[in-house]
């Protein structure tokens, strides 16, 4: 048996739920731990989780229970496939330790199984070792078309193109309207060694591109590990340079930072801090999130990023995410739902907050046409963290007939009385 290291960034409560054995590169973290947590007792060894979400302060079972999706997920998987075990306590009481060789249907009907057949009380997940630096790049585009070509070209790790692989995390967002690129802007690197923001003219020629595109940027982000395990400088300048000749983006606009490997993944506390302090974080975000096939993104972006959300001005902010995964690092026998017919599916995060009076009516009617949109264009999104008002809805618009049957079927094996999560009004009452 390997040794097991107890480690843990936070209170002793929670060190003596977060054990790493550097032997076996692995952690076991409870379901109640933060990502965070795990995050730093992982590094103390040198370690570190692969697959990550945006923000880090959410638990280990409430991101395993959905599917735990970032920049990295297009390399890795979500962060449901980067699960080694699971102690997992069914809605019939039964303590049961699963995995892929063991109790393989309970581990994967609990991997995006919205809580529904039990409660997580252990995930062991598997470590690599650490990066120490991230270089955090940020490029604009004009247009919907070039953005996800280089994507996909990032993507793309098994074809051995010139970019495939180069970028350790890959994401993109929209930048909408006046309002979208103040916030964005003031959560822009501000010390860059390199940056279209630095300089008296930036926001001058920030706009002129902003106008000439329509009024509709779009921003590819990604990061490039190094040090430590990740190799050097010299490498890091290296792939950067490739990329900076080959991506089709804005030439002039591009921005580059050197963070920490831990800065870099906890970058959005920092924003959580400041819109605590605006009184601007427990306020409802009405958010969109949706898996579309990589053949309907253009479309959707004409109709969307184009069309919807430039109609009608809200005061309402945040990040609208566009960002294409692999779906071979996805595994359709877990429960978490996503498009299974092309090789490369969009993730769209439309994550506004509702700030002011009237906001939340707006923002989810404006969600309900997205919707309706998508709906009549045949544009066959799945819903990601989505929310339901009863089963029917949960049964016709998000599984479908086949995984809807295997849902059901494992609800009866795990849960019959549906005693877990019944607030996602998937199952209210006991099976017959
Ligand atoms: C600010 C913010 C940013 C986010 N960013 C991302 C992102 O980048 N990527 C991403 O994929 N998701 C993201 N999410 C969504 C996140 O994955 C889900 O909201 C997840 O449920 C959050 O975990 P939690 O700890 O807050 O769960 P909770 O809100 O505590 O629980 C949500 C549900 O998860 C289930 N659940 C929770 N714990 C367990 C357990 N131990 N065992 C079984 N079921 C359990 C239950 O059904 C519960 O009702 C974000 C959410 C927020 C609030």
């Amino acid at each position: 048996m390997p040794s097991l290291g107890r480690l843990g960034g936070g209170s002793s409560s929670t060190a003596s739920r977060l054990s790493v054995s550097v032997e076996g590169q692995y952690i076991d973290a409870g379901g109640e731990q933060l990502w965070v947590d795990v995050l730093r007792a992982a590094l103390a060894h040198g370690l570190t989780p692969r697959s990550w979400t945006d923000y880090l302060h959410l638990t280990v079972g409430g991101t395993l229970s959905n599917a735990g999706i970032s920049g990295q997920a297009f390399r890795y998987g979500p962060q449901i496939s980067n699960v080694q075990e699971l102690d997992v306590i069914t809605g019939l009481g039964e303590m049961v330790t699963c995995s892929k060789k063991k109790d393989a249907d309970l581990f994967d009907a609990v991997l995006g199984g919205l809580g529904q057949f039990g409660v997580i009380t252990r995930a062991r997940i598997p470590l690599v070792p650490a990066p120490t630096w991230a270089r955090w790049v940020r490029l604009l585009y004009t247009g919907a078309a070039a953005l996800t070509g280089d994507q996909e070209r990032l993507i793309d790790v098994e074809r051995g193109d010139a970019l495939s692989g180069l970028m350790d995390y890959v994401e993109g967002t929209v930048v909408a309207d006046e309002g979208l690129i103040g916030s964005w802007r003031s959560q822009s690197p501000s010390s860059s060694s390199s940056s279209f923001f630095s300089g008296p003219d930036a926001a001058a020629r920030f706009a002129k591109l902003a106008e000439e595109a329509g009024g509709v940027l779009y921003c590819l982000e990604g990061a490039l590990y190094y040090g430590g395990a990740a190799g050097g400088e010299r490498d890091v300048d290296k792939r950067l340079e490739t990329l900076l000749r080959e991506l089709r983006y804005a030439r002039g606009f591009a921005s580059v930072q050197d963070v920490s490997y831990v800065e870099f993944l906890d970058r959005v506390h920092g924003g959580e801090l400041k819109l605590r302090a605006a009184g601007q974080w427990d306020v409802p975000h009405p958010w969109l999130n949706l898996f579309l096939p990589r053949s309907r993104v253009l479309d959707f972006a004409a109709g969307v990023f184009h069309g919807i959300l430039r109609r009608g001005t809200t005061g309402a902010m945040g990040p609208v995410l566009v960002y294409p995964m692999n779906r071979n690092r996805w595994d359709g026998g877990m429960s978490a739902v996503f498009p299974e017919e092309e090789e490369v599916f969009y993730t769209v995060g439309i994550l506004r907050s509702a700030v002011s009076e009237g906001d939340l009516g707006r923002l989810e009617e404006q969600n309900d046409e997205i919707l309706r949109f998508c709906e009549e264009a045949g544009i066959a999104c799945v819903q990601y963290l989505s929310y339901y008002a009863d089963q029917a809805g949960w049964e016709k618009k998000h599984f479908g007939p086949a995984k809807w049957a295997r849902f059901v079927e494992r609800k009866r094996e795990y849960d019959p009385k549906a005693i877990l999560s019944r607030g996602q009004r998937i199952f209210t009452s006991p099976l017959a």
